[in-house]
């Protein structure tokens, strides 16, 4: 098929980047690993081990293609219109070598009626930070199934996990004056709407709460913002037992996120290359 020529050209790498990506990704994955041995604040010698989401955004397929080689299966996207482009020509690759697809998680701002697309590629996100856009994604999730029960379409990506998980995006600015946004804010519920927010998506049947995501707040000390958000997550898991998840940390914090009980990293730049300027 020459479609899928197209795709294999599409998707070549150097030797070069390979190695580059290959070594800063073993880089990070070696900070966590010291990051884990640090039991000066809620990790203990039993916590387990911390998941690294390796970040594309900005950088093409080709790049994911090269990971995903050397052995990496789980990245992050944070727009859907290149998310769903580079998950699908990551899944062509894939399919042509017969070996099995990456895992995508979704990790940025999401316009409801980009539910849809995101249920077909994603098996989390990351950033659900209000009741519509849990009711869009339910919905999105049960209308893709339904369509592949009746033959139609493929599988929404979570459906090999039964359900799409789904993190609270939390935020950890100070609380915002009324009508402007807290300074140094990066999106995200505020704490007295997080347990609602984490009902919301427990009773829908085709979501299941993993935990909680933040991003620290520009300016403000990464360790307290972490601290923060270790005790919204413990609120979280007395409501929800297996909301576990702490999506925390990214290239420049990820020590002080792993220090709070981060379960998860998520990490771009310092494994991708600076991000072109935009
Ligand atoms: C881009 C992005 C990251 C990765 O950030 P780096 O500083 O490049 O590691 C993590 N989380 C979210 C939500 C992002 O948008």
């Amino acid at each position: 098929m020459p479609e899928m020529n197209t795709e294999e050209n599409h998707l070549q790498y150097t030797p070069e980047r390979a190695e580059q990506l290959l070594q800063n990704y073993r880089r990070v994955l070696e900070r966590i690993r010291a990051a884990e041995q640090d039991h000066s604040a809620v990790r203990t010698e039993v916590s387990a081990p911390v998941q690294l989401v390796t970040v594309t955004k900005f950088f093409p397929a080709s790049d994911a293609a090269a990971l995903l080689d050397g052995g990496v299966t789980l990245f992050g996207e944070n727009r859907d219109q290149e998310a769903s482009a580079k998950a699908r020509e990551l899944a062509a690759y894939c399919a042509q070598r017969e070996v099995q697809p990456p895992h995508w998680a979704f990790i940025g701002q999401l316009q409801t009626n980009k539910a849809k697309s995101v249920v077909k590629y994603a098996s989390s996100v990351h950033s659900v930070d209000r009741p519509s856009l849990a009711d869009a994604l339910a919905k999105a999730y049960a209308n893709q199934l339904s369509r592949f029960e009746a033959g139609e379409a493929p599988a929404p990506a979570a459906a090999e996990h039964g359900a799409l998980t789904c993190l609270v995006q939390v935020s950890l600015a100070e609380v915002a004056t009324a009508g402007h946004a807290a300074e140094g804010a990066r999106g995200g519920t505020s704490a007295s709407e997080l347990l609602e927010l984490v009902e919301r998506i427990e009773n829908h049947e085709h979501l299941r709460c993993g935990g909680v995501m933040a991003v620290a707040p520009l300016g403000m000390n990464p360790d307290e913002a972490f601290e923060k958000l270790y005790g919204l997550a413990s609120l979280v898991r007395e409501q929800v037992p297996h909301a576990t998840e702490i999506s925390a940390g990214m290239s420049g914090d990820l020590e002080a996120a792993v220090r709070w009980g981060s379960t998860c990293v998520r990490v771009g730049s310092d494994i991708m290359g600076k991000r072109p300027a935009l």
